[in-house]
């Protein structure tokens, strides 16, 4: 099959979240089937800073309202691509700052947009099917049918749109619809207008052949007013068109057995280095190394610091958490007040919380190990790959009961000792303390605590089985597509 996955971020390029490992990894896992994939990125910074990528003599010319913007592309072992133009993406951050998204996210989206449905015409490449992800890519389903409807070389082409979080929407001013390059017979509520703005995220949902999400929960959630955003009763009129498939997490990246970044290499058959691995942890991110600290259970948190991620629930739930003597470390990067009230919280407990503002792929795989629980007491949670990571390296999850949560993690049973994690359902503190109480009774029986890692390092996360369910998905909306 011929595919094009047009992502705004893929692993090992550029990431900011779980978007990245999901293109970067079905990209991997598809070649692997022997099918014809490309993958195409915008050309950040970082991206030209550490990888020696390929020049080719394809421009690009992109009209975006009054103003042309032009494109080169290369390309990285053949079928990596990316879209150079440096007055909109040779910049720091993918999207904006901690202060927020960079002002001409519409114009640097826009572009790169058309920009892939350009190159598949100048490289002669005709895809059986692209796949785009979330509202940047959004509009990639919405020109296939508008300005590229009648275009032979696309007849055959379907589309697939990925929704990995439906609380990012892309909004912009309705004045924006002539730098899209489209009329104003599209800026109505059945079309891409969002309560007076243009919502890229919709122009996605509205216009591909399917849409899917990244679990059945979720799929499932987003069909719901409470969590919709807004975009669930359009999402109900596509019904029949939303599918769920569960990410999976690569196995080679994510491997305790063979991770060159801890002090100690473990697996379910013999888990003595993951306590080399938490000593180490504690050494290297708590200033007081207090005697014995290491039998005290550890709790990680690593990711997006966003509303969503519940970190409200951590700062409330903490006095508690605590007070036994377990510390906690915190690895992220998001919003600036998030950051601001962390920085209060690990002030006040200066000797239990370590706080690493920023983005550490090693910090991140060490603490995965390092730690005994990983916390994610998400409002939502549309697939969540920290649970599966953390579960592969035999910390086990605390986390709400929503979206791929539920989907990825049994809740333990004391009675039975059964289970992969602790849930929890309401979204308060003390529901949230309430499975961190569970979980910490089972710490204090090693027999029982080492018969949990052990459960939850065996849960296979790979993505062969999730891989295969993108192929069959994929035939289906290629079936669509000729009817
Ligand atoms: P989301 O996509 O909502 O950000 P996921 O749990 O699906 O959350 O994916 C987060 C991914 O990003 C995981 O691979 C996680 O390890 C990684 N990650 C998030 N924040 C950081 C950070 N500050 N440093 C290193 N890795 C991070």
């Amino acid at each position: 099959m011929n595919i094009l996955i047009a992502s705004s971020e893929a692993v090992p390029f550029a990431k900011t979240g779980g978007l990245a490992d999901v293109a970067g990894s079905l990209y991997k896992e598809f070649r692997y089937m022997g099918h014809n994939v490309y993958l195409v990125l915008p050309l950040y910074r970082r991206i030209k800073e550490n990888f020696s990528l390929k020049e080719s003599e394809i421009e690009i010319s992109i009209p975006v309202g009054e103003k042309d913007f032009n494109g080169r592309l290369f390309s990285y072992n053949d079928n990596y691509l990316f879209i150079e133009c440096d007055e909109l993406f040779d910049r720091d951050e993918l999207y904006g700052t901690p202060q927020g998204d960079y002002e001409d996210n519409s114009v640097r989206f826009i572009f790169f947009s058309r920009c892939i449905l350009e190159i598949c015409k100048k490289l002669n490449f005709k895809p059986d099917i692209i796949h785009c992800n979330d509202w940047q890519t959004g509009l990639v389903p919405l020109y296939l049918t508008i300005l590229y409807k009648n275009d032979y070389f696309f007849k055959d082409t379907a589309t697939i749109f990925t929704i990995h979080n439906i609380g990012y929407q892309g909004l912009f001013p309705a004045s924006d619809i002539s730098r899209i390059g489209i009329g104003w017979e599209y800026f109505n509520p059945e079309g891409i207008e969002f309560y007076g703005k243009i919502n890229f995220l919709k122009a996605g949902i509205i216009s591909a052949d399917i849409i899917n999400t990244v679990s059945k929960t979720y799929a499932e959630e987003i069909l719901n007013e409470e969590s919709g955003f807004g975009l669930d009763g359009i999402l109900r009129k596509r019904k029949e068109r939303i599918f769920g498939i569960i990410n999976g997490i690569d196995y080679n990246e994510w491997n305790p057995a063979k991770d060159n970044f801890l002090p100690a290499k473990y697996s379910y058959k013999d888990i003595r280095g993951k306590s080399v691995c938490k000593k180490e942890l504690i050494k290297k991110v708590f200033s007081s190394n207090v005697q014995d600290s290491e039998k005290k259970p550890l709790l990680g948190i690593v990711g997006r610091l966003s509303a969503q991620k519940g970190i409200d629930l951590v700062i409330k739930a903490a006095p508690k958490m605590l007070s036994s003597g377990a510390r906690l470390v915190i690895l992220g990067k998001g919003d600036e007040y998030i950051h601001r009230e962390l920085e209060e919280m690990q002030k006040k407990f200066s000797e239990k919380v370590s706080l690493i503002l920023g983005f550490d792929d090693q910090l991140a795989h060490n603490i995965y190990a390092g730690v005994d629980f990983f916390l994610m007491p998400s409002k939502y949670e549309p697939c969540g790959l920290g649970q599966m990571i953390a579960m592969r390296y035999g910390t086990v999850p605390i986390a709400r009961a929503t979206g791929g949560l539920i989907d990825t993690i049994d809740d333990y049973e004391p009675l039975i000792c059964s289970g992969t994690g602790f849930l929890f359902n309401d979204y308060s503190h003390y529901a949230f303390l309430n499975a961190i109480k569970t979980a910490f009774c089972i710490y204090e029986d090693s027999r029982k605590m080492k018969n949990l890692i052990s459960n939850v390092m065996k849960m296979d996360f790979s993505w062969k089985n999730s891989a295969e369910k993108y192929i069959d998905m994929y035939k289906y909306a290629l079936k669509i597509k000729k009817n």
